[in-house]
């Protein structure tokens, strides 16, 4: 077999691609017709195509390379740990030095009393950790009936059996069989799309108290918990009104239900602080944490646990855990990478500089005729595309059409800007420049108007 590199012609690679990868999220048969494009390379916050195309990567990949790509410290930290320790786990009664510094390093970082950490390779597979965690923790409580999750509808947690059933995204629920038992949602705080005539501040309240209707329904003494983005990202870059989390923290609390912050996402800088909980004032019991852990350079993540939580768990065998549960070479990345996000004050930049600069340029936005609702916290954000501003309706075809036309636009404009049904939405690296978000902003504009 040839050897395959990026020096062969584009049309090869896209074939082989086609004939051989079997992409997520993705119809196939459209990249047999057309071709993916092939990434070769990446710096700070572009990418280069097989074409030798620059790409300014507004979506810092999947919403996890927040550091910027190309560090050359992470990639010593990889070698220098394969070298040392290329692999050993913490299953039975064994433990190693990485695993050991990020957990410690976490619990210093997390907020509260959140000081265990239980390692996952991925987001979906933390969040599958949690599923089992709850239902033992409250087992062991003595309290096995409250085996009930209840999450959001157009909220995204992952994509295996147990994370896709949190997540409520119909399309991932049509396939395979999902939900899994006793996972239950609750609508959306979408104002743009769902609020009807409230004011933006009466619809959260609607939206936070469909989570004790919810309760009441299924019966408290079954519900063992609640989980929630912080900001919905994958469902379109949801900020919720400012009513909807004191509300919701109000009736967790009242109900003495588990609170499990998804910070898969809002983690690690991406909303101005360490975590998106602290941005919004949550107090989470358990928070899921992926992407930003790393910047995407590993692949790892994890549940951050309280006191109390771990406690119980710490007094029964639980059974459960990854072959790649704190993988060494991940766990030595990720430190890496949460030395630089401390010691380059990158946080503090996105809070106090480079957030408040996107924030008013990508607001700027709101003037374009197509753009109706312009949502952002720190580095995230979105625009809600619309025929027409003021009654905040969608395009007459369907829905994601136009999104999608202009997402088309952005790829053509070597601009990587996502579309959710009709909304775009932009997470660059934590480290893009105020040069950078004057280059996403006109390339996002072109787009817009070409798009029309
Ligand atoms: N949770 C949230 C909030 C996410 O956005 C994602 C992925 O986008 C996941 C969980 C799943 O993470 P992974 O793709 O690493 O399994």
């Amino acid at each position: 077999m040839n050897v395959i590199t990026n020096h062969m012609p584009t049309a090869e690679l896209q074939a082989l691609d086609a004939a051989h990868h079997m992409h997520p999220f993705s119809t196939q048969n459209d990249l047999a017709a057309r071709g993916a494009r092939v990434i070769t390379q990446a710096n700070g916050c572009f990418l280069r195509d097989s074409e030798g195309a620059e790409i300014l990567d507004a979506m810092a990949g999947l919403w996890c390379v927040n550091i910027g790509y190309g560090r050359e410290e992470l990639a010593e930290a990889a070698a220098r740990q394969m070298k040392e320790l290329p692999y050993y786990n913490t299953f039975f009664m064994t433990t190693h030095i990485p695993a050991i510094a990020l957990a410690a390093k976490l619990a210093e970082l997390a907020p509260g009393d959140l000081n265990h950490v239980f390692y996952a390779g991925s987001g979906s597979e933390a969040n599958d950790t949690n599923i089992r965690m709850v239902r033992t923790y409250w087992a062991e409580k003595g309290q096995p009936e409250r085996n009930v999750l209840l999450a959001r509808w157009n909220g995204y947690h992952g994509s295996s059996m147990g994370s896709g059933s949190l997540g409520g995204m119909v399309g991932i629920h049509s396939q395979g069989g999902l939900p899994i038992p006793d996972i239950h949602h609750i609508g959306q705080p979408n104002w743009w799309a769902e609020g009807g005539s409230m004011s933006e501040e009466e619809f959260g309240l609607m939206r936070a108290r469909e989570l004790e209707e919810k309760i009441l329904e299924i019966g408290p003494e079954r519900v063992g918990a609640f989980i929630a983005e912080p900001v919905q990202g994958a469902g379109g870059v949801i900020v919720a009104p400012d009513s909807y989390w004191p509300e919701i923290q109000r009736i967790v609390d009242k109900y003495g239900i588990l609170l499990i912050a998804d910070e898969v996402i809002c983690g690690f800088g991406r909303t101005g602080n360490w975590f998106g909980s602290q941005t919004l004032g949550i107090r989470p019991h358990i928070m899921t944490i992926a992407k930003g852990l790393s910047s995407g350079y590993q692949p790892i993540g994890g549940s951050i646990v309280c006191d109390e939580v771990a406690g119980v768990l710490a007094a029964c065998e639980f059974n459960h855990g990854y072959t790649y549960s704190g993988h060494p070479v991940a766990c030595a990345v990720a430190l890496e990478n949460l030395r630089i996000l401390e010691e380059e004050g990158i946080i503090d930049r996105v809070r106090e500089e480079t957030g408040p600069y996107l924030k008013e340029k990508f607001e700027s936005l709101a003037d374009h005729p197509m753009v109706g609702e312009v949502k952002i916290v720190g580095m995230m954000g979105s625009l809600a595309l619309t025929p027409h501003k003021d009654s905040r309706a969608t395009f007459a075809s369907e829905a994601g059409t136009v999104g999608y036309m202009v997402r088309e636009r952005c790829f053509a404009n070597n601009l990587i800007m996502r579309h959710v049904g009709d909304r775009m939405i932009i997470s660059p690296p934590l480290v893009i420049s105020k040069e950078e978000i004057d280059l996403l902003i006109d390339r996002a504009r072109l787009s817009l108007d070409e798009g029309m």
